[in-house]
């Protein structure tokens, strides 16, 4: 399918944006001036358009709201070191949704499409872009259901959107986490791979129990024997075992990240021996009790690297060695992809997509 359609912009007439404090952004709580909006209808997309961020009507009868065909994804612009603003990786995003949608027997979207509905909106909300060292613009497509009707069955209408909220620099302390033997983020043959928002709801309260216990995240195990380690909360997670870095092998449970497949090319890059495979919990333990597991942290757009300063298991905390010398390739890692990201380093990958 080709994108035959113009989009159709109207613009806001009075910005937001001088009533805007940069220095103070509470995250995913501050809406750029426009949002997009594209209508699945007939078997096509159409009715594309970009329009002064708003509310949407609907009927109770929503089916999203009943069955929830609904998903999303979580994209970033960035400026560079020459205040361009430029996007990472979008077209990754871009597959990585039509996969979510034919999971969930949604339409698929054009790359095309998708990639040229993110830069016209983030073009036209340029100043929304922070010029702050560290803060970004957070991009949020999303898809769902819109016939009204309560039967299960696929919606034969969708709306896709887009909305962008300004964010500061995500200052992620090292977190507490716990490995979660009860509950189950993903079963085999599930939705685990996909960014389905469904996959977030059952998350909540196995999440909730873990702050509960003084914890920051779960640490998702394999639903069959909760023997392997999955992901970390909404983020994917990497182990240091002495010079290696590991990190689970993908499948349907696991949700193939972005920040994830860019890490594993640094650390290829900086010559830093890195592996994909299943990664077990016992191995883990045994190698904090011996001293070998260096690092761990968890990857995703939000945060790009956050730190795991104590993994708790079966009621004991395991703490990992803080000092800056031991967290080196974290730190190696991160300051390399903010490089490629400022235009520092050359994209060697072509990552970097201008707006
Ligand atoms: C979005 C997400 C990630 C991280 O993906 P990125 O593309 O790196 O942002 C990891 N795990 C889950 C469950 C996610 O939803």
């Amino acid at each position: 399918m080709i994108v035959t359609e113009e989009i159709e912009i109207t613009e806001i007439q009075h910005s937001k944006l001088p009533n805007i404090d940069f220095s103070n952004l509470p995250f995913g709580k501050v809406f750029s001036d426009h949002m997009f909006t594209a209508l699945y209808k007939n078997g096509h997309w159409s009715e594309l358009k970009i329009t002064p961020f708003g509310k949407l009507e609907f009927s109770p009868a929503l089916i999203t709201l009943h069955y929830g065909q609904a998903i999303f994804e979580g994209m970033k612009a960035y400026r560079n070191d020459t205040s361009e603003v430029v996007l990472f990786r979008p077209e990754e995003n871009s597959r990585r949704f039509n996969k979510s949608a034919a999971r969930l027997c949604m339409p698929e979207i054009p790359e095309a499409l998708f990639v040229e509905a993110v830069r016209k909106l983030v073009s036209l909300d340029r100043d929304w872009v922070p010029t702050t060292e560290q803060g970004s613009l957070y991009i949020r497509p999303h898809m769902f259901a819109t016939d009204e009707f309560v039967g299960v069955h696929p919606s034969t209408e969708y709306m896709f959107c887009i909305f962008t909220c300004p964010s500061g620099p995500y200052f992620s302390r090292p977190v507490k986490v716990k490995i979660e033997t009860e509950f189950t983020r993903a079963a085999a043959g599930g939705i685990g791979f996909s960014k389905a928002a469904a996959n977030y709801a059952g998350a909540l309260y196995p999440t909730k129990i873990a702050i509960d216990e003084g914890f920051d995240q779960v640490i998702w195990t394999d639903g069959a024997e909760h023997n392997y380690i999955e992901e970390a909360g909404t983020m994917n997670v990497f182990f240091r075992i002495g010079d290696e870095l590991v990190t689970p092998l993908l499948g349907d449970t696991i949700l193939d990240g972005i920040t994830r497949k860019s890490v594993i090319q640094v650390a290829a890059d900086l010559n830093i021996p890195v592996k994909q495979r299943r990664v077990s919990i016992v191995e883990i333990i045994e190698a904090s009790i011996a001293g070998t597991l260096l690092e761990a942290f968890g990857s995703g757009t939000a945060a790009t690297l956050s730190s795991i300063a104590e993994i708790g298991f079966e009621g004991k905390r395991y703490v990992l060695p803080s000092t800056i010398e031991v967290r080196s390739y974290i730190h190696a890692i991160s300051t390399t992809l903010d490089k490629i990201k400022s235009g520092k380093i050359a994209d060697t990958h072509h990552w970097i997509v201008k707006v």
